[in-house]
Parts: C-alpha cells; structure tokens; sequence
C-alpha cells in the first residue's frame, strides 16, 4: 500500500545553487528523519546534497544553503586535486608510489614492472585498463585478506566485491555480502587489513560495541584508532585518483 510508505520515502530534486558566485547542482532531499537542515559535499564528485526535516519547506532549505558559501569553499580547498590516469602520472598502490607509464607498443594489459605500471594499445583506452586493472588487484587482495580474517573469527563470508562508493570503505550485510571501495588498493598494506578486519567483525557483531571492537583489534592485530585516523587523512586523495581529464 502505497500509503504504508509515505512515512520513509524520501524525495529527491535537483537545483542550481549559486554560491560565491558560481553555480553549484545541489540534490535536495526532504527526509522525514532529518532532524536539521544539513548540506553534504560528495568530494570524489565535487557535488552537493541538501537534506531537510519534512516539517521545514524546500524555499527555506535552500535559503539557508544560499549561506553556506564559505564552508563549501573551505570543504573544496581541502580537497586533494584530481589525479587522473595518464602518462607520466604517479599514483599510490599499496602505498608506494607508481609511475604511470604508456607506449603503443606496450601489451595492452597493465602489469607492475619495476615500480612502473606499464600500459599500451591506443592512449584513449588507458584511464579504462588502469582501473580495470586496479579494480581486479583490489577484488583478489580483499577477497584473500578477508578469507584470512573470516577464518581466524571463524566466521563465513557469502561474497566480496568491490564498487566504489564515496562515502564508505567497506560495508557488510546481514547475509554476509561485503563490499568494499576499489580504492583501498592504493592505500597502505595494513589499511587495508582494518578495513577488512572491521567487516569481518561485523559477522559477529552487527554493532560498534565493547565485543565488536574487541574483535576488530584482534583481527587487525594494530592500532585500529591510529588507523582510522590515517585513513580519514588519506581518504580525500584516493578517492580522487583516476578521477579528471
Ligand atoms: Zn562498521
């Protein structure tokens, strides 16, 4: 019944918000669990979200976005470039950086050689192998990491794959799927494993309790405060990398 529904649909509009001068999309959202009016920056994407209780109108959202000019140029200048995939570019894999490096005659997959990634076949279809390159590096290190971790809490893991969501690193479902972010193959080693470690507790513990973050810290076997940190700190260049002309 459609009516049934009425109560956590929440809808979703665009418009043109001007601030400091320059137009900005902004997505809108009445959302009746919005306690107050809140813009959000998607920094992979340079765009907004507006979200606001039902209770306030859309005009009165907008005119307290209208203000917020100042804060989304303090977000943006924060934001790390674009990094995208082309010669001569050096990327983070594993921590470590990697020249990007094209030739036409090269074989047209990407492999690792010597701290250079090396691609050939046309340059337009570079940015594409790249990624699809990282994308596979990722699936096979998370799937093998994660496998490790489930068997160490003794717990089962229906699948793994990896999207690239921007707000999240990973995420776990009740029936056991986790996702993860591609990106965390550019990051160091041992973030990767938090990551995992969080997930995999969360096979257990579908909370952030006392038990939960006792597995986590066993799982991760390290800082895990110390690595959410660095990967707070991390996050805006990754998730920018590959992004761009
Ligand atoms: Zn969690």
């Amino acid at each position: 019944m459609p009516g049934t529904w009425n109560g956590i649909l929440s809808t979703s509009r665009s418009e043109l918000l001007t601030l400091d001068g320059l137009p900005w999309p902004v997505e809108l959202r009445a959302h009746p669990r919005a306690r107050a009016v809140r813009l959000r920056l998607d920094e992979a994407r340079e765009r907004l979200t507006l979200t606001y209780p039902r209770r306030i109108s859309r005009r009165a959202a907008l005119d307290w976005a209208q203000k917020q000019g100042d804060w989304v140029v303090r977000q943006l200048l924060r934001i790390a470039p674009a990094e995208p995939f082309r010669p001569g570019a050096t990327i983070p894999l594993e921590g470590q950086d990697v020249l990007l490096h094209w030739e036409e005659n090269l074989p047209r997959m990407p492999r690792l050689c010597a701290g250079r990634l090396e691609c050939g076949g046309p340059l337009s279809a570079m940015a594409g192998r790249v990624e699809r390159f990282l994308r596979a590096e990722a699936r096979g290190r998370l799937s093998e990491a994660t496998a490790d971790a489930a068997a160490r809490a003794n717990v089962s893991v229906r699948s793994v794959s990896v999207g690239d969501a921007s707000s999240r690193w990973g995420s776990c479902s009740s029936s056991g799927a986790i996702r993860y972010s591609w990106r965390l193959i550019l990051a160091p080693p041992h973030l990767l494993r938090w990551v995992v470690a969080h997930e995999v507790a969360h096979r257990r513990h579908m909370d952030h309790g006392p038990q939960f973050r006792a597995l986590e810290a066993e799982l991760f076997g390290g800082n895990v405060r110390a690595a959410r940190a660095e990967l707070r700190a991390l996050g805006p260049r990754l998730k920018r990398v590959g992004l761009g002309l």
